[in-house]
């Protein structure tokens, strides 16, 4: 995942309005925050690991001046949880100084490697994202739309980028769309670019439109934004965003994404009835589905848990010492409205099954008389390589396991899981326009080596934070 920001704001601080947006996005990545600014003379940098409120707070905003500004939350798909894998990534080279934010993940990292003179021992820390920033410091190009129309039809994979030197910033998505990218007004003036609709909402921001597949916006010039035709573009966003990641006040293509996953859980509630008592979601996110499944199904909807909103997202922590201990913390029962009843306990998705088995041994603990498992999305079979971290097949509990063997792991009395077809019935929207590879296996852009190695490609040995 991770999310980016950009923007120009003259005669306005951007270093605060970057930050905003940002902490709008902070669900996309929380290992952690940055931001690079620039005042027409040079770019800074700050970055750290962290949540952005606590990276991005009052001491440092003050004193990063400037005009133009990109920042990034990271959600680790390439290289360890390390202070040197923070974003944005910065490279001062000898032909110009640029900062970059990428919402993605490349798939050819090692042949780009051996584009970047000296090659590994040039980089301080393992991203593919410090690879492109190397490439685009060093490319001998006049300037830096130049240098990125030199250097990104060598990179294959998926990228939302937001691109800065001390003069502009651009705003670059990869010619299949995976990633969203979105262009809006700012109040006072000027313009910015998020991963999301809700990072343009928390600053006052009007939304103009996404930035298409294969398509570069220049900001920072007379005239307004500049569009650059970088590559022919055939849209294949993410599915999942619309399903899981991005948040429900968000729009993509057009659609408000918690209507698509209300319509998902109608879907779900057609296609895998069942008797019960309550509709329950798996807090925050479940809970469109939640809404959808009990209003087509009649069966009243009620919360049976309470998350600790601080606690973080379990399946965005980075390793799985994190994420089983993430999710003991994150949910508690609401042990009156689960006590001796039947439960339509409604999910967007089970990865690993680790946090699932856990959710339902919570709810049998309180009382629960049967629990019931809905999932508003497919099974995920095949891993992600482009940018979600689910890059190791092994740990996909769907992709070695049935339906039955899944539903006994978790302990749940009954699992059905929404079908494509009902996915498209929430999504009314052409199948075509999205990546769809982890349910089905066809991936728009081939991974070209072994994926056991992708994520920690430019690293001797991973390493994760202390669990
Ligand atoms: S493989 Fe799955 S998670 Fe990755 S981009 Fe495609 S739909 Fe999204």
């Amino acid at each position: 995942m991770c999310g980016v920001i950009g923007i120009h704001a003259p005669g306005q601080q951007a270093a605060g309005l970057a930050a905003l947006g940002l902490f709008a996005l902070q669900h996309r990545g929380q290992e952690s925050a940055g931001l690079a600014v620039s005042d027409g003379d040079g770019v800074m940098l700050y970055r750290d690991l962290g949540m952005v409120s606590q990276v991005l707070d009052e001491r440092r905003l003050p004193s990063l001046q400037g005009h133009l500004s990109i920042a990034h939350c990271r959600y680790s798909t390439t290289g360890s949880t390390l202070w040197e894998n923070s974003g944005p990534a910065f490279r001062m080279g000898p032909r110009r100084s640029v900062a970059v934010s990428h919402n993605g993940n490349l798939v050819n990292t090692r042949e780009l490697l051996e584009l970047l003179p000296g090659g590994r021992e040039r980089l301080n820390g393992s991203t593919d994202t410090e690879l492109l920033t190397a490439l685009l410091a060093e490319e001998p190009a006049e300037d830096l739309v130049a240098a990125l129309l030199a250097v990104l039809p060598r990179v294959r994979g998926a990228y939302a980028l937001v691109v800065m030197d001390d003069q502009r910033v651009i705003g670059v998505r990869d010619p299949f769309g995976f990633r969203p990218l979105v262009l809006g007004r700012l109040p006072e003036g000027g313009w910015c670019l998020s991963s999301e609709t809700a990072g343009l909402d928390i600053l006052g921001a009007e939304v103009v439109r996404e930035i298409e597949p294969g398509e570069m916006v220049v900001l920072g010039e007379p005239g307004g934004p500049r569009s650059i035709r970088m590559a022919e573009g055939r849209e294949h966003l993410c599915v999942f965003e619309l399903i899981y990641f991005a948040r429900p006040d968000s729009y993509m293509m057009g659609r408000n994404l918690y209507e698509v996953r209300r319509r998902m859980g109608e879907a779900l509630a057609r296609e895998a009835p069942v008797a019960a008592d309550l509709v329950m979601p798996v807090p925050d996110t479940g809970a469109p589905a939640a809404a959808g499944f009990a209003e087509q199904s009649g069966i009243p909807y009620r919360e049976g848990m309470v998350k600790n909103r601080y606690a973080g997202r379990t399946f965005i922590q980075p390793s799985q010492a994190l994420r089983q201990r993430g999710v003991t913390v994150k949910l508690s029962p609401l042990r009156e409205q689960v006590r001796g009843r039947r439960l339509i306990v409604v999910d967007d998705s089970i990865v690993r099954g680790t946090t699932t088995k856990q959710i339902v041994a919570l709810l049998r603990r309180a009382g629960a008389q049967e629990v019931h498992l809905r999932i508003s999305a497919p099974p995920i079979f095949h891993p992600c390589f482009y940018g979600i971290d689910t890059q190791i097949e092994t740990e996909l509990i769907a992709a070695s396991h049935s339906v039955d063997e899944i539903r006994e792991f978790v302990g749940a009395d009954s699992l059905a899981y929404l079908s494509i077809g009902g996915v498209l019935d929430g999504l009314q929207l052409p199948r075509d326009r999205f990546c769809f590879a982890c349910f089905d296996g066809n991936y728009p852009v081939p991974v070209p080596y072994d994926a056991t190695s992708h994520k920690f490609v430019l690293e001797d040995q991973p390493v994760s934070l202390p669990s």
